[in-house]
């Protein structure tokens, strides 16, 4: 496996590589989630780049960049046990060299949910993963549907931008318990931590209602929004939403299977988290 953190060497390494080609794009902090992109990537390509770079532009002010989990030698051992060919690591200044002011706007798509609440987000988001398909030119990317919306943005920006990729969606790795494995668990207390499966109960919740024949999206953000009440740990709740899997335009009705998806964020003390779940 090659590490290279400098634009330039990357680009002499990957010439020579066999194709197809899969990016795994990961902000580093690696757990179980981000090794099922890299499983699936390597069965998928003859190539496999990852790429760990905790992205500032997409932190807003008041957030955890700067104590965002950092681990470059144990996240290094994971991709290299996993037949990662090569990763790249790029400093700050590599990606955002002075003067840099090219933005890629994601339209109504980013202001919504996360949008609302991490206001410039996916513009960060949108700009760095055209900045790394760009630099990695792959055949095809590899994101979590646990970041539902997220996918939707990489989605269209390949869409409306004709970038030519495919981007394949890895269904979200959880706990034993149901939380959704993320690089912010580790700043749950342990009570927190007990209490966080109640996110996905919540979402569990709302699907069985679905399931059972139930088509109004209030109800169902209403009875999700009734389950995390249910725990004092649970600060604010951001938002419960019914959402088209799409535009990520919030539902009246859910009638098609594979169509909608469930999500919610909440804050357990400073620690925010969100979850997904599509029905089908
Ligand atoms: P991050 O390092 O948090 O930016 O995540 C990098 C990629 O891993 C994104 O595509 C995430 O959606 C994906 N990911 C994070 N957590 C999970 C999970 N629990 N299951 C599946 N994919 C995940």
């Amino acid at each position: 496996m090659r590490v290279v953190t400098s634009i330039p060497n990357l680009s002499t390494r990957l010439d020579s590589l066999p194709r197809p080609l899969g990016l795994v794009p990961t902000m580093g902090a690696l757990h179980d989630g981000h090794l099922a992109l890299v499983k699936r990537a390597r069965r998928e390509n003859q190539t496999v780049v990852a790429t760990i770079f905790v992205n500032p532009t997409q932190f807003g002010s008041q957030e955890d960049l700067s104590k965002y989990p950092r681990d470059r030698e144990r996240d290094l051992d994971m991709l290299r046990e996993h037949g990662v060919d090569v990763v790249f690591a790029p400093g700050a200044d590599e990606m955002y060299p002075p003067g840099f002011d090219t933005w890629v706007d994601v339209g109504v798509l980013g202001d919504r949910l996360e949008g609302v609440h991490r206001p410039g987000h996916f513009r960060g988001v949108a700009t760095v993963v055209a900045k790394l398909f760009s630099l990695v030119r792959p055949d095809r990317a590899y994101f979590g549907q646990k970041d539902g919306q997220q996918l939707a943005v990489i989605r269209r920006l390949v869409r409306d931008l004709n970038l030519g990729l495919e981007i394949v969606a890895v269904p979200t790795v959880r706990d034993p318990d149901g939380l959704a494995k993320s690089s912010r668990n580790a700043y749950l207390t342990s009570s927190q931590r007990q209490a966080a499966p109640v996110v996905y109960r919540a979402l569990c919740r709302a699907e069985s209602l679905w399931s059972s024949g139930v088509r109004d999206a209030e109800r169902l953000r209403a009875e999700m929004k009734a389950v995390l009440e249910t725990e004092p740990l649970v600060e604010s709740i951001d938002y419960t939403s019914v959402a088209d899997v799409e535009s990520m335009d919030e539902l009246d009705q859910v009638q098609l299977s594979g169509k909608a998806m469930v999500l919610v964020a909440v804050r357990f003390g400073s620690t925010r988290l969100i979850d997904n779940v599509i029905l089908e």
